[in-house]
């Protein structure tokens, strides 16, 4: 039998491997996210959960900060490495593997077992969490219409293995302390890659590492690249100005923004590069539109992910948080974004659909620069809720439920999006470079996220929303106005999608 052809609810077979696979995968990661900050923040005696590291809030908050960067910056790396030497299925395959070592590692308590597992954890998701959502997009053929629809899907296995997980490793850590609650990140991991293998004869057609791919090595191989960078001059001029500002940056800003300021050099030198390389106008022209749609990205995930941060912190210390008597506990409401997501993917996805069958405007940059406007209108409860604290000392919970739902709506109708919309345009050699690029970008959206968070301690939280409020309005509707020429830029990728 070909399974390969297998169809369920109408979509590949394969879908609901990868599904399974990323939900047990992100299991792992937001449950050990959950507890990093807690953990490395508590005492180092006397807790009932067993000795934490005994750091500051500060020091805790800087090594999360580089470490949500970091696993999805590693996707770079994670998706060169499926391109040009074992493909996506393996990369994931791998990916996997060592995510059960690093959360296993976790289970131990020394302080070496800590860096490494982490370290291996940022190894893992490099591999795996590209390569997999590249995957998605190579169980459709080009024009399928349910390819966005597939995408949907998957992330609906995003966030319930993130509701999963952030609902039950709380009580288990209470119960048997922190490194029960790695481990059982790590039998999460290990179920993920029970399934994928499992799965396998479902996926025997995708993420394949192409022979021909190979053989083609010689034009695109990076050290090729890395060749011709050294010959063109202007784009070696740019590299050397831009290194040259990450030493400036590093002596000025410090060690950290020197280190951000060297990613992005290294990112714009691969972009420059393959750009070069390209042969059709085509390509270049979608490869050109797919960068320019990473700004919205970093904009969109550095307002975004003020959840885990400033928002979180606004919960704790901000918020009236009786119901009926009982007193909400701040972690919940990081719930509220993986619950919306399960009950509004499906209902987004179909309205774009529909909207798509009619002929109205549905592109992905239309529906990605609309997610950026709604997502950045949540933040007007944000900007009330601020409003409400300063004239009465507190402000109601059903403001973070309202920007929530509205974060969460915006998240749908650009994230997913996003992820199919790589997999359309992407020049097939590089589709999971640009897969991992994109995941990169996600990263330096939240370092920016950090940054403007951290700035609420001087400038307040009612100028910050209400800044995030009317910038991502302004950014979003640029963008919108910008519509027809970027969609030219497409060369028609999404016309007679059926
Ligand atoms: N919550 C989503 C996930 O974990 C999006 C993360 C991202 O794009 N940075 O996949």
């Amino acid at each position: 039998v070909d399974y390969s052809k297998s169809n369920l609810f109408g979509h590949p077979t394969g879908l609901f491997i990868l599904f399974l696979t990323e939900m047990w995968e992100r299991f792992s990661y937001y449950g050990m996210r959950a507890l990093l900050v807690l953990y490395m923040t508590t005492e180092t005696l006397g807790d009932v959960r067993g000795p934490g590291l005994g750091w500051t809030s500060q020091e805790a908050l800087a090594l999360y900060g580089w470490y949500t960067m970091l696993v999805y910056v590693m996707s770079i790396p994670g998706g060169m490495i499926a391109d040009k030497l074992v493909g996506q299925k393996k990369a994931v395959l791998l990916g996997a593997i060592i995510l059960c070592l690093g959360h296993g590692v976790l289970v131990l308590t020394d302080t070496w077992a800590f860096y490494t597992g982490l370290g291996l954890v940022i190894l893992g998701v490099g591999l795996l969490k590209p390569n997999i959502s590249t995957m998605v997009g190579g169980l459709y053929p080009q024009g399928d219409i349910r390819r966005d629809k597939g995408f949907s899907i998957f992330y609906i296995g995003i966030n319930t293995g993130s509701l999963l997980a952030t609902m039950v490793i709380g009580f288990v850590v209470a119960q048997w302390g922190w490194h029960a609650g790695f481990g059982l990140a790590g039998i999460a991991m290990v179920l993920g890659l029970v399934v994928y293998l499992w799965g396998q004869k479902y996926l025997t057609h995708v993420g394949n590492f192409e022979v021909k791919q190979a053989n083609t090595v010689d034009e695109s191989s990076y050290g090729h690249l890395f060749k011709n960078l050294l010959k063109s001059q202007n784009q070696l001029l740019f590299t050397v100005i831009l290194s040259g500002l990450s030493i400036y940056g590093w002596y000025t800003l410090g060690w950290g923004f020197g280190l951000l300021f060297f990613f992005l050099t290294i990112i714009t030198a691969l972009m420059m590069m393959i750009y070069k390389e390209l042969t059709s106008q085509q390509d270049k022209d979608r490869f050109m539109v797919l960068l320019l749609s990473f700004i919205m990205v970093i904009i969109f995930w550095g307002a975004f992910e003020q959840a885990g941060g400033l928002m979180n912190l606004y919960t704790d210390t901000k918020t009236d948080r009786m119901l009926l008597g009982w007193e909400v506990p701040t972690v919940m409401f990081q719930s509220l974004n993986a619950g919306f997501i399960i009950l509004f993917a499906t209902v987004v996805a179909g309205y774009w659909a529909k909207r798509k069958l009619k002929g109205s405007e549905a592109s992905s940059l239309f529906k990605m620069a609309t997610g950026i406007i709604i997502m950045g209108f949540g933040f007007l409860f944000m900007v009330f809720a601020a409003m409400e604290f300063e004239k009465s000392g507190t402000s109601s919970m059903i403001w973070l439920v309202l920007a929530y739902l509205f974060h969460t709506i915006g998240e749908l109708c650009l994230s997913p999006v996003a992820l199919s919309f790589i997999t359309k345009l992407s020049p097939v050699k590089y589709a999971s470079l640009m897969m991992g690029v994109y995941f990169a970008a996600t990263g330096l959206g939240n370092k920016v996220a950090g940054i403007v968070g951290e700035s609420a301690s001087n400038l307040g939280e009612y100028s910050v929303f209400l800044g995030i409020l009317v910038f991502t309005i302004i950014i979003g509707s640029l963008f919108i106005m910008l519509l027809k020429p970027l969609k030219r830029l497409t060369h028609g990728a999404e016309d007679n999608e059926k």
